[in-house]
C-alpha cells in the first residue's frame, strides 16, 4: 500500500487531498493507496473573511467550517499537531508521540503572525490576519471611535496576501466615510516598500486613490519597534510616528516543527523547487502554499493550484501514466479598493505583475470566488479553475 501524507488541512491541504482521493479512488477501494490528513485544528476559517469581519461587522461564525464537512470520502482525518519530521526516513510525528511512516508527504501548514520580531507590536496591535476573532475586535475598535489617528499597513515581512493591507486602508476609509466621520479620522498607510504598493504596475492603478481619498502614506519606514505607552512607531530608517490605534500586518513565520531542520532556508520556511514543487533532496516529499520559500505571493490561490500540481504528478506516478506537471507561478491576488471596486494582482514566474484598473466586474468575480471557496476545496471547481487560468498554471513536460 502507498500512503500519503498531508500536514496542514487548510486551503492547499484540503484541496491535495480531494484531488488525490478522486483521482485515486479506485486505489483507494482496492486497499492500494491510503491518504491520511493531519491538521491541528477542527475548524478552518475562510481567511480572507477577516477583512470583511474588521472592516464590516461580518459575525466570525459565517466564514468557519468544520474541517470534517470539508473533507472528501476517502481520505482519513487525524486532528493533531505534527511535532517532527524525518524526511531521510520518511515518518513523522504527532504530539501525542505517534510515529506515521509515509510513502508521499505534503507539507501545506500555512504561515502565521511573528509578533516576536518587532518589540512592543504585540502588546500596541490590533490584526486581521491571526483569526476571525480577533479580527472582529478591530471592528468593535473602529465603531468606538469618533476621531483619531489609524496607522494601517506593513508592519513587516514576509506576510500572507499581498493587498491585504492596502485592503485594509480603503476599507477604513469606506468605513468612516459610510459613518460621516471621515474628516475626524486620519488614516496613514506604512510600508518598507518605496510606494504603496510594491509591484510598479499595481501602484499606479493604486496610487492616485490614496490620494483622492485623502489616506496619508509613508513608504520606505521598516518598523524596528513600537512603544505602547508613548504610542510611537519606531522605524529602522530612524523616523517615528505617532498613532492612536495601531492596526498593522505583522511579519510571518512558518509552523514551529519545520524551523532549525534540513529542509527549512535560513528565515525558516520550506526550500521548495519552484516547478514541481518537491523539498530539496526528497522527491517524494513536496511543500505547498504559504510554507514554501517560493519568490511568489504568499496566497490560497497559488496554495490551491500546487496542490492540484502536486496531487496531479503523484497520482500519474502512482498509476504509472507518465505524465509530469510543472507550476508557472501563476498568482491572482484581488485588491478591494471599497466602493464594491476591486483589482487583480496577476502574474507569473516569467510574466511581470500587470496593470489592472480597479472595476465593479472585478470585485464581482472577487466575491464569486468567495461564494465558491468552501466547494472548491472538495474539488467541485477544478473545471472553473481550468477555464479561468486557462490553464496557464501548469505546463505538461511529459
Ligand atoms: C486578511 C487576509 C486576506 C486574504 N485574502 C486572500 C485573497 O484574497 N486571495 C488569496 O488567494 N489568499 C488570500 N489570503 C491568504 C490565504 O488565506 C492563505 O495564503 C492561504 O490560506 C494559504 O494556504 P495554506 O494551505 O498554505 O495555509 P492555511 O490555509 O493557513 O492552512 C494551514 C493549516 O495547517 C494547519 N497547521 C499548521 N501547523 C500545523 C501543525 N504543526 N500540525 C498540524 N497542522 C498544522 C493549520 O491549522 C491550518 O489549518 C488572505 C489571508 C488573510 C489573512
Amino acid at each position: 500500500m502507498k500512503k500519503i501524507g498531508i500536514i496542514g488541512g487548510g486551503a492547499g491541504g484540503l484541496i491535495t487531498s480531494s484531488k488525490l482521493a478522486k483521482d485515486l479512488s479506485g486505489e483507494i477501494k482496492k486497499g492500494d493507496v491510503s491518504i491520511t490528513l493531519f491538521d491541528r485544528k477542527k475548524q478552518q476559517e475562510f481567511q480572507p473573511g477577516y477583512l470583511e469581519v474588521a472592516f464590516r461587522g461580518e459575525k466570525p461564525d459565517k466564514i468557519r467550517r468544520e474541517t470534517s464537512n470539508l473533507i472528501a470520502p476517502g481520505v482519513r482525518h487525524v486532528i493533531s499537531d505534527c511535532k517532527n519530521v524525518d524526511l531521510d526516513n520518511k515518518m513523522m510525528e504527532t504530539e501525542d508521540g505517534k510515529k506515521w511512516d509515509f510513502d508521499y508527504l505534503i507539507i501545506s501548514t500555512g504561515s502565521s503572525p511573528d509578533y516576536d520580531q518587532i518589540p512592543g507590536l504585540k502588546k500596541a496591535n490590533m490584526d486581521f490576519h491571526t483569526s476571525a476573532s480577533k479580527s472582529s475586535l478591530i471592528y468593535s475598535r473602529i465603531n468606538s471611535m469618533s476621531s483619531g489617528k489609524i496607522v494601517v499597513g506593513i508592519g513587516g515581512l514576509p506576510y500572507k496576501c499581498p493587498p491585504s493591507p492596502n485592503e485594509s486602508a480603503f476599507m477604513l476609509d469606506e468605513f468612516f466615510t459610510r459613518k460621516k466621520i471621515r474628516d475626524k479620522i486620519n488614516i496613514t498607510y506604512i510600508t518598507p516598500f518605496t510606494r504603496v504598493y510594491s509591484a510598479e504596475a499595481i501602484n499606479k492603478v493604486i496610487e492616485p486613490l490614496y490620494k483622492s481619498r485623502n489616506i496619508d502614506s509613508i513608504t520606505a519606514f521598516t518598523t524596528d519597534s513600537v512603544d505602547p505607552e508613548k504610542k510611537e512607531l519606531v522605524s529602522l530608517e530612524g523616523e517615528t510616528i505617532k498613532y492612536d490605534h495601531l492596526f498593522l500586518t505583522p511579519p510571518h513565520k512558518t509552523a514551529g516543527f519545520i524551523h532549525g531542520t534540513e529542509m527549512a532556508d535560513e528565515d525558516g520556511w520550506i526550500k521548495t523547487d519552484k516547478k514541481d514543487l518537491h523539498i530539496t533532496k526528497h522527491d517524494n516529499a513536496f511543500a505547498i502554499g504559504d510554507t514554501t520559500n517560493i519568490p511568489i505571493s504568499k496566497a490560497g490561490v497559488e496554495a490551491h493550484l500546487e496542490g492540484v500540481i502536486v496531487a496531479n504528478n503523484i497520482t500519474s506516478e502512482i498509476s504509472g501514466t507518465g505524465e509530469r506537471f510543472e507550476f508557472t507561478g501563476r498568482t491572482q491576488c484581488s485588491m478591494e479598493t471599497g466602493y464594491h471596486q476591486a483589482t487583480f494582482v496577476i502574474g507569473t514566474y516569467d510574466t511581470p505583475v500587470q496593470e489592472i484598473n480597479p472595476s465593479m466586474k472585478n470585485y464581482m468575480e472577487k466575491k464569486v470566488m468567495e461564494k465558491i471557496y468552501w466547494s472548491s476545496l472538495g474539488g467541485h471547481y477544478e473545471w472553473l479553475f481550468k477555464y479561468h487560468f486557462k490553464n496557464d498554471y501548469f505546463s505538461k513536460i511529459s
